[in-house]
C-alpha cells in the first residue's frame, strides 16, 4: 500500500493541484497536509485570517470526498517529515515556489526527506508558465523586459490542468489537527478566502471578462477581477483562469496573468526582489522622512487621489491597481522614500501581498525593476482625471471630500477660501504646496 504526503503551501485548492492529483492518483492514502508555520504568523492579520479562511473551507471540501485536511503548527519541515512517519508515507509531494523563505523550505525538505528515505516530488501550479521555463535566447537566466517575454510566453504550450480528486483516503488512525479559529485581520471590508468563493467568483468574472480592456483602468468602475488574493493563495488555479480567459478572447486580461507569471520568473533568479535593487543604478538619494512616511500610509497627504488608494487599501486589504501606481509613485518618485518602506507597508495591508509581485511593481515603479524607462514620472492630479474623471472614486473613500463635486474633488487648494476652510481635509505637505511640482510630473 502506497501513502503520500501532499504538503500545502499556497496551493489551496483540490481543482487543478498537480501534486494533490498526483498523489491520489498515484497513492491508496493521502495525507493533505497543512502546516502553520509560526515565522509567517505575524506578517498580515488580513492574509493570516484570509489564510484560515482558506484552511476551514479546503477542510470542509476534502471532508465531502472523504478525505480531511491534516493541521499541524511548528515547522513546516519538521512537521511534514513527522507526518510521513506517522503515516508511514513513502513520498511527499509539494507545489514548487520562488520566495528566498520558500527555497530555503524547500532545500531544508530535500534533505530531510532524504534523511529518512522518503521521496520529495515537486509540482508546478504557482503560475502559468512555470518560472524557469521560458528563457531567453543567448544563455540568459530569466527576462528581464516584460515584451519579449510575453512573446514568449504567448507561444509557449500550457501544461494540461490536473484533474480534480474524486476522493481522497486518509491513512487509518492519522490525527487530523484542529483547524486555527479566524482572527478578526484589519480591514473591515477585506474579501472572504477558500476555493469555494474564489471559484465563484471565477465563474462571475466570465460575464464581465469583455469589458476588461477598456474599463480596468476606470478606478470608480471597479471593473478588474479581484482575483488576486485567490490567486495569491491558490484557491484558484492561474492556468484554470488563464484559459477560462482565453477561451473568451480576453487578450489584455491574459496578459496581466503574464504580469505575474513574469515577476515570478524575476524573482526565481533574484529571490532578494523586496530588499535589494534589481536595477542598482537607481536606488540612491531616498529619503527617510519619516512625517511624510506617516502621512502616506494614513491617508493624508493632502492628494486626494493618493489618500483615496492608501484608505481602501486599509479598509478592504486591497488597492485598484491604477491606484498602487499612483500611490507608489508618489511615494517613492514625489517625496523620494524609500520604496522599500513602500514594500513593507503594502505588504502589511494586502491580502494579495507577494513577494514578486509586490516588490516587482515597487521596484518597476521606483525606478530600480523590470521598467524600461525608469526615470518616468506619474503625475497624480494627471492620473487622477484621467482615471478617475468624475471623482467619484475619491470620494468613496475620503468622506471629508463628499460635498465637493465632479472633478474640483482632485484639487481641492483651488477651490474657493470659503469652500475649503469648511473641508476637514489637509493642505498638500509641505514640500508638496506649490501646484508647480504636479506639473513637472
Ligand atoms: C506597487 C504595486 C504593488 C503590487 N503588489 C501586488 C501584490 O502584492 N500582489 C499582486 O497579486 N499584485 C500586486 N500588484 C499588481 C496589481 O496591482 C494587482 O495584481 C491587481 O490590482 C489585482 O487586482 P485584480 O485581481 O482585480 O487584477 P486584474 O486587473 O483583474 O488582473 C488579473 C490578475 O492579473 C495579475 N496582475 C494584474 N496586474 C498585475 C501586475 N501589474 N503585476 C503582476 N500581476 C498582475 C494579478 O494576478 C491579477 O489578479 C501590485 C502593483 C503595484 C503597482
Amino acid at each position: 500500500m502506497h501513502t503520500a504526503v501532499v504538503l500545502l503551501t499556497r496551493d489551496l485548492r483540490l481543482n487543478d493541484n498537480p501534486a494533490l492529483a498526483d498523489a491520489c492518483a498515484s497513492a491508496d492514502r493521502v495525507v493533505p497536509l497543512y502546516v502553520l508555520d509560526p515565522k509567517l504568523a505575524d506578517l498580515s492579520p488580513n492574509r493570516t485570517r484570509f489564510l484560515h479562511q482558506c484552511l476551514a473551507d479546503l477542510r470542509e471540501r476534502l471532508r465531502q470526498r472523504g478525505g480531511d485536511l491534516v493541521v499541524r503548527t511548528g515547522d513546516p519541515v519538521a512537521e511534514a517529515i513527522r507526518v510521513a512517519r506517522e503515516a508511514g508515507a513513502e513520498t511527499v509531494g509539494v507545489a514548487a515556489d520562488v520566495s528566498s523563505y520558500a527555497r530555503r523550505r524547500e532545500g531544508r525538505l530535500r534533505d530531510e526527506c532524504e534523511r529518512h528515505r522518503i521521496g520529495l516530488e515537486l509540482f508546478p501550479g504557482l503560475a502559468v508558465v512555470d518560472p524557469g521555463a521560458v528563457r531567453p535566447g543567448g544563455g540568459g537566466d530569466s527576462y528581464k523586459v516584460f515584451s519579449p517575454y510575453h512573446r514568449a510566453w504567448s507561444a509557449t504550450e500550457w501544461r494540461s490542468e490536473a484533474p480534480t480528486p474524486r476522493r481522497v483516503t486518509l491513512p487509518d488512525g492519522i490525527e487530523v489537527g484542529t483547524l486555527p479559529s479566524i482572527p478578526a485581520g484589519e480591514s473591515p471590508h477585506a474579501a472572504e478566502g477558500g476555493e469555494t468563493i474564489g471559484k465563484r467568483r471565477l465563474s462571475a468574472w466570465m460575464r464581465h471578462i469583455q469589458g476588461y480592456a477598456d474599463a480596468h483602468d476606470d478606478m470608480a468602475a471597479d471593473a478588474t477581477s479581484r482575483l488576486s488574493p485567490y490567486l495569491r493563495w491558490g484557491c484558484v488555479s492561474p492556468l484554470t483562469v488563464a484559459e477560462a480567459a482565453r477561451s473568451h478572447d480576453a487578450d489584455a486580461f491574459v496578459r496581466q496573468l503574464c504580469w505575474r507569471d513574469f515577476y515570478y520568473q524575476v524573482a526565481n533568479v533574484f529571490p532578494k526582489l523586496s530588499t535589494e535593487p534589481y536595477r542598482p543604478a537607481g536606488d540612491t538619494g531616498w529619503r527617510y522622512d519619516h512625517d511624510a512616511l506617516e502621512h502616506w500610509q494614513d491617508g493624508l497627504t493632502g492628494v486626494p487621489i493618493v489618500d483615496a488608494g492608501m484608505r481602501q487599501l486599509r479598509a478592504e486589504g486591497w488597492m485598484h491597481n491604477r491606484a498602487r501606481l499612483i500611490t507608489a509613485a508618489f511615494l517613492t518618485k514625489h517625496l523620494g522614500v524609500d520604496w522599500r518602506l513602500g514594500v513593507k507597508w503594502f505588504f502589511r495591508w494586502l491580502i494579495d501581498g507577494d513577494v514578486p509581485n509586490n516588490s516587482g511593481n515597487w521596484q518597476w515603479v521606483a525606478g530600480t525593476g523590470n521598467d524600461t524607462r525608469p526615470y518616468r514620472r506619474f503625475n497624480p492630479i494627471r492620473q487622477a482625471l484621467r482615471f478617475d474623471a468624475e471623482g467619484v472614486y475619491v470620494r468613496r473613500y475620503v468622506p471629508e471630500l463628499k460635498g465637493v463635486e465632479g472633478a474640483a474633488v482632485h484639487q481641492p487648494w483651488r477651490l474657493p477660501d470659503s469652500v475649503r476652510r469648511g473641508l476637514d481635509y489637509p493642505a498638500p505637505l509641505e514640500s508638496h504646496r506649490d501646484e508647480a511640482v504636479w506639473l513637472r510630473g
